[in-house]
């Protein structure tokens, strides 16, 4: 699998390059944001590692770049520390996940993996993560083989979160684009989250749903939640 990693400073470049290619990757690098583009436009890969703050073109320039090209290449984006307005235009711009700098490189190769995984699942009719399995055709919920009975609205949101695995949805994004519903107010997403919960994780070693502070929700398999 061939990744591309879109980052200026040579330091952050070569540690990232060297050790996704020790994981096995192909990896080709880019070092601003016109060249990034470009590349991602011309070649197949099948994931892009894109830095935020880029000469030429930022990073969230060239994410929009893509997708408004209808390009659905997974895209890791590395962001400032705490820096929540940029994680949240980020994934609004069309990012699928953030990773905010300084970060150690194995939390980097576990994210990259989960978005492979997560493009690979997506493709298919039938969701699993960890012991949940949804069947988005007949929209039937089970986790160990056990139904679970939801209401239409909580289907949608879990079928969201299960399908962009690893991936932060903002209370905007499900508000807007999953339920296409503008009316309600921004706390009926944590009120169907919390149902949500209920009905999937209470009471059940291993919890999917995680909150992402300050930005929304992401649903994970247990073993790579850090
Ligand atoms: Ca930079």
């Amino acid at each position: 699998m061939k990744i591309l990693l879109v980052e200026d400073e040579p330091a952050i470049a070569a540690v990232v390059a060297q050790g996704l290619r020790q994981a096995q990757y192909l990896v080709e690098t880019a070092e601003d944001g016109r060249e990034g583009l470009r590349r991602a436009l011309e070649e197949q890969f099948s994931l892009i590692v894109l830095d935020l703050m880029l000469p030429g073109l930022d990073g969230l320039e060239v994410c929009r770049g893509l997708r408004e090209r209808r390009r659905t290449t997974p895209i890791l984006m590395l962001t400032a520390r705490d820096a929540v307005p940029d994680r949240v235009r980020g994934l609004e711009t069309g990012a699928d996940d953030y990773l905010p700098k300084p970060f150690e490189f194995p939390e980097l190769l576990a994210r990259v993996g989960a978005l492979l995984r997560r493009d690979r699942i997506h493709k298919s009719r039938r969701i699993r993560v960890a012991d949940m399995e949804i069947d988005t055709a007949t929209r039937r919920v089970t986790r160990g083989g056990q139904e679970i009975a939801l209401t239409p609205r909580e289907y949608s949101l879990l079928e969201a979160l299960a399908g962009r695995e690893g991936q932060t949805l903002t209370r905007e994004l499900i508000q807007e684009q999953i339920w296409m519903d503008e009316d309600s107010f921004s706390n009926t997403v944590d009120v169907y989250v919390g149902s949500l919960r209920r009905k999937i994780d209470a009471g059940r070693p291993q919890r999917l749903i995680q909150t992402v502070h300050g930005v929304g929700y992401r649903l994970v398999a247990p073993e790579e939640a850090r």
